[in-house]
């Protein structure tokens, strides 16, 4: 794919800088043979009349006194330029002031900055390692990408996608499974049916189309997991609802459709949802041929999506953020824990409520003898260390850096499985077990997902980032070491090779990304880092 970041005016300007700089060397250069002194120079030392020596001296003289002239000249030059460089004087990117109302054209028409945030469901961050999306690559090589991106416990589709929109913890924004049951109106939410998935009151917390709406943004969603309005009443103003099997081509077409919709009617914030990939990986398991096909088609809407918007000149207007929900573990020979063994059938069957598989979230009857079974768990995890499975009092035991306890949605009892093992029972066997799973522990790598971006905004970070390399530059035992102060100190993983990687980062912060790359000032309060991409932008 053609390098669209070499059209950016901060990039051409620096190539500028480079060939100015090499023109000013070169002595085929008219003004270098306009000088006098190498007039002299070049003419015959013999026609001058001077002695050998002293000629000799007027030459080194010359010599060193232009080489001093040029050095001063370069130095100057370049402070000049680098603080000149596309910046106003306070050294503020321009890119960092287009935001809000402002406009940019692309050349024929006028356009405010622009943000589509797609996620790609199931699409584990060690995915993109597999040289099977080189195009997805390439757009982080003209923009950046994370290692991976840390989910939200549990490490399912529901509770991160709205984590992703609202910035929030399971626990905050109250979407704590794919399926729950909640105590206050005594009913149970399911994420495939659409009385409770549109029901407002399940989602707590404030998506950023409701943030961005109310600073007068208009915004669209294409099937981002969510309800089409909140309990406050708040509506994207474009909306396509979920439904599967649509196509990658139909959401290509109305995706562009809405960027090519005319500037008073155009959204500003664009949401879209891709489900293929996680129905591969559940399907037949991430090491699947059918996992990496999908990857493939992925990537190639990826690449089309990218080529629409360098075909319009877009790519300084709009920034595209793909990110994934979680990742996928193989899960095609797990081994079963049996909760009726466990419990016993008396125990098992004094559960009321089960939540959030593949973790089992436990309610019992209000007249079961609840300390024993918590006793009889905890004995069969002892067995094993813990190693197969952990059991957690929500309240008092649920570990903090899930932060899954606060809510009365969260059951009392929470019986987490490790990676490759699976709770159920003697009845249910391994029956409806997909070949890939996920929803564990968010600190497993196999959870992870991914953060790709490009755009205005990763223009500001390269720019950045280089400036202060340039100021700061890495010792030359940072460099043996292969290191650099920006690696350590500034949230970067590696940025060799002009490839940004960035570290590992919580998905929470993504909300934050949005409202600051958009300019709206009136944010909700989320779960994110205070300041978190200052390190960055
Ligand atoms: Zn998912």
């Amino acid at each position: 794919m053609a390098s669209s970041s070499s059209k950016l005016p901060d990039k051409e300007e620096r190539k500028g800088l480079l060939s100015n700089t090499e023109d000013a060397f070169n002595p085929a250069d008219d003004d270098w043979k306009a000088d006098p002194e190498f007039d002299d120079d070049d003419g015959s030392e013999s026609q001058s009349g001077s002695s050998e020596s002293e000629s000799r001296k007027r030459i080194v003289f010359a010599a060193v006194a232009l080489i001093l002239l040029i050095l001063t000249g370069v130095t100057a030059r370049t402070f000049l330029l680098s603080s000149r460089r596309n910046h106003p004087p306070d050294g503020t990117h321009p890119n960092l002031l287009f935001n809000g109302a402002g406009l940019r054209s692309n050349g024929t028409h006028d356009f405010k900055r622009t943000v589509l945030i797609v996620s790609i469901d199931g699409l584990r961050a060690d995915y993109l390692d597999r040289g099977l999306t080189p195009h997805l690559l390439d757009i982080s090589k003209q923009g950046l990408r994370a290692k991976s991106m840390i989910p939200i416990f549990p490490t399912l589709t529901f509770p991160n996608h709205w984590a992703l929109m609202t910035g929030l913890y399971a626990e905050s924004h109250g979407m704590v499974g794919n399926n729950f049951w909640d105590p206050a109106t005594k009913t149970e939410f399911h994420y495939n049916r659409i009385s409770s998935a549109w029901e407002p009151s399940w989602w707590l917390g404030e998506p950023m189309w409701e943030t961005a709406g109310k600073a007068g943004m208009i915004t669209a969603n294409l099937m981002w997991v969510g309800p089409p309005k909140t309990t406050s009443g708040a509506s994207p103003t474009y909306f396509v609802p979920w439904k599967d099997k649509v196509p990658m081509k139909e959401k290509l077409d109305q995706l562009v459709s809405w960027i090519d919709l005319p500037l008073e009617t155009r959204p500003q914030l664009l949401m879209a949802y891709e489900p293929s990939l996680d129905q591969a990986g559940h399907r037949a398991g991430p090491m699947s041929t059918l996992v990496n096909k999908t990857l493939g088609e992925v990537d190639l809407f990826a690449k089309n999506l990218h080529k629409a918007l360098v075909a319009r000149n877009l790519t300084e207007i709009v920034d595209v953020v793909f990110v994934s929900d979680h990742g996928m573990t193989d899960t095609s020979h797990p081994e079963p824990i049996y909760m009726d063994d466990i419990l016993g059938e008396a125990g098992y069957a004094s559960i009321e409520h089960e939540d959030g598989w593949p973790s089992m979230g436990l309610r019992f009857a209000p007249s079961a003898n609840v300390t024993h079974y918590l006793e009889l768990l905890r004995a069969a995890s002892a067995k094993d260390d813990g190693k197969k499975f952990e059991v957690f009092v929500t309240k008092e035991e649920m570990p903090e850096r899930w932060h899954f306890a606060n809510n009365e949605r969260i059951a009392p009892v929470y019986v987490v499985p490790k990676i490759g093992y699976m709770l159920t029972t003697r009845k249910e066997g391994d029956v409806g077990m997909s070949k890939g799973n996920h929803g564990y522990d968010n600190s497993a790598p196999s959870m992870h997902a991914m953060f790709v971006a490009h755009g205005p905004f990763s223009s500001v970070v390269k720019d950045l980032h280089q400036r202060r390399l340039a100021a700061f530059p890495p010792s030359i035992m940072e460099r043996i070491a292969g290191r650099s102060r920006g690696h350590k100190n500034k949230g970067w993983h590696s940025t060799s090779d002009d490839v940004y990687v960035m570290d590992p980062f919580q998905n929470v912060e993504i909300y934050s990304l949005v409202m600051r790359l958009l300019g709206v000032e009136k944010v909700a309060s989320t779960n994110g880092t205070a300041a978190f991409w200052d390190q960055y932008f």
